[in-house]
């Protein structure tokens, strides 16, 4: 599963075509076996058509600020914005300091 994977973000950026062939059989053998990802490789795959995310290839990443620092993600295949919150808790002891004093 994690070869497999690895593979097709290898492949993505020599190759798109079979790295897509390869992403679809590795979220088939996941279904099949229902086996979780490693979440480290959970942000490699779009909620939207659930194609091979790679940023560089074919996903933008930008990051938002506020309160929160998000992730976004937008898959150029399909456009749907994957969002991840980005947790920085040195961010907050650094606003805690600057308050403190
Ligand atoms: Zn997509």
């Amino acid at each position: 599963m994690k070869l497999l994977t690895e593979s097709a973000v290898n492949l993505s950026h020599t190759n798109p075509s079979v790295a897509k062939e390869q992403a679809a059989l590795a979220r088939r053998v996941k279904l099949r076996f229902n086996v979780r990802l490693d979440p480290s490789f959970g942000r490699f795959t779009c909620r939207g058509c659930k194609n091979l995310l790679v940023p560089g290839v074919n996903a933008r990443v930008r990051l938002g600020h506020g309160k929160t620092t998000v992730l976004r993600v937008t898959c150029t295949d399909c456009g749907h914005v994957n969002r991840k919150i980005v947790k920085r808790p040195y961010i907050q002891s650094e606003a805690a300091r600057k308050s403190a004093s």
